[in-house]
C-alpha cells in the first residue's frame, strides 16, 4: 500500500503544570511559561476534521524531522538546532529526540486488515492431537495398503478397452490477457478488466484510498496521510488461433484375449492424440472373487480362463499385483 500525504495539521499539547492546551509548534506553555516536558503527547485539536496548514515554513519544519530536548535544561529544540534556544548549550550530542511516526487516531477498519487471530492454547492442543491422530491413521492406512498376503487364484474371465483420441487442427476461440495472446493469433475483441493491485500509481489504474489519518511527526505538527492502492486494468481479449483440439474419441472393447486398437481414417488435418488402454482380469479363489486392473497388455494376454495365478492382496481386499503361477 502506498502512503499518500494529504497535508499537515497543527497538533496541541497540554501543559502538565497548569493544564493549558498549547499549539504543537509552541515550545513553552503560553499560560505559565513552563517548558514542554519531553514525554508530553501531541493530540489532534479536532478529531473529526483536518485544518491543513498553509504556512510553508511550518511544513518544512514538520518535514525536517522530530524535535529534540536539550540534555541540560530540557527545552524542546528544532531537529536541526545545534545550540539550545534556552540555555545555549551544544545539543548536537546527547539530546533526546522526540518520538515520531505514531498514529494519532485509529484508522478505520477499511484500511487496516484484521489482526491475525491467535489460537487459544486449548485449540492449539486439540489441533496438535488432531494432526497426530491423522498421522497415525495415515500410517495405518499406508501400512495396510503395503502389507499384502499372497494367495493362489484361478482366472475366471477378463475384459479390455482401448481408446484413441482424434485431434483436428482448426480455429479455436480463446481468451487471455492481451500480452499473453500468441503472436500468430487473430484478436477479435478486447475490453479493460481489473487485473491486480499495485502499490505505485500506474497508467490505466484506479486509485482506491482508505480514510485519512494523522501521523505524529514529533514536531507538534501532524502529517495527514491515506493508504492507497492502485487497481490496474488491462486489456482482456478474445482471439482465434489454430490449434490441435480433440474432436472424437474412438473406443473398442472386448472380453477376449486379443485386444486391438480402433481403426482410424484420418484426414490431413487430423492426428491421433492420447491413447488409453486398460485391462481387467477376474479371479476366483476358494469362493472369493478378485479383480486386477492393469495397463500391461502382455500380462493381460496371459490370462487364459482357468489358468492358475499368484495374487498379492492387501488388507482392504485389493489386488496389488498378479502373475501366472510358476
Ligand atoms: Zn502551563
Ligand atoms: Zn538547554
Amino acid at each position: 500500500m502506498a502512503k499518500k500525504i494529504l497535508g499537515y495539521i497543527q497538533l496541541v499539547w497540554t501543559c502538565d503544570h497548569c493544564g493549558t492546551q498549547n499549539p504543537g509548534a509552541i515550545k513553552s506553555c503560553t499560560s505559565c511559561g513552563a517548558p514542554q516536558p519531553p514525554d508530553v503527547q501531541f493530540i489532534k485539536v479536532d478529531p473529526e476534521t483536518f485544518d491543513f496548514i498553509k504556512d510553508e515554513a511550518l511544513i518544512r519544519m514538520a518535514q525536517s524531522g522530530p524535535d529534540k530536548h536539550c540534555p541540560y535544561c530540557g527545552t524542546r529544540n528544532l531537529a536541526e538546532a545545534q545550540r539550545c534556544v534556552q540555555c545555549g548549550s551544544d545539543i548536537t550530542i546527547g539530546a533526546k529526540v522526540r518520538e515520531s511516526g505514531g498514529i494519532l487516531e485509529k484508522p478505520t477498519a477499511s484500511q487496516t486488515s484484521a489482526p491475525p487471530r491467535k489460537l487459544s492454547p486449548v485449540a492449539l492442543i486439540l489441533l496438535l492431537l488432531g494432526v497426530a491422530l491423522l498421522c497415525g491413521l495415515m500410517f495405518m492406512f499406508i501400512s495396510n495398503l503395503t502389507r499384502t498376503d499372497q494367495i493362489s487364484a484361478v482366472v475366471s474371465g477378463g475384459s479390455w478397452q482401448r481408446s484413441l483420441q482424434v485431434l483436428a487442427y482448426q480455429q479455436v476461440s480463446e481468451q487471455d490477457w492481451e500480452n499473453a495472446v500468441p503472436a500468430d493469433a487473430q484478436i477479435e475483441s478486447c475490453s479493460m478488466r481489473y487485473r491486480y493491485d499495485s502499490d505505485t500509481p500506474r497508467a490505466s489504474a484506479t486509485e482506491v484510498c482508505g480514510e485519512p489519518y494523522t501521523i505524529d511527526t514529533g514536531t507538534g505538527i501532524g502529517q495527514v496521510v491515506q493508504d492507497c492502492v492502485y487497481q490496474v486494468y488491462e486489456n482482456y481479449c478474445t482471439y482465434t488461433s489454430l490449434a490441435w483440439v480433440p474432436v472424437d474419441t474412438l473406443v473398442v472393447s472386448g472380453q477376449d484375449l486379443n485386444p486391438y486398437w480402433p481403426s482410424t481414417a484420418l484426414s490431413e488435418t487430423q492426428r491421433i492424440g492420447t491413447q488409453d488402454e486398460r485391462y481387467t482380469i477376474y479371479f476366483s479363489s476358494g469362493g472369493d472373487k478378485y479383480t486386477y486392473s492393469t495397463t500391461n497388455a502382455d500380462l493381460y494376454m496371459l490370462a487364459q480362463p482357468g489358468s492358475a495365478w499368484t495374487l498379492e492382496v492387501n488388507k482392504y481386499g485389493s489386488v496389488t499385483s498378479a502373475e501366472p503361477a510358476q
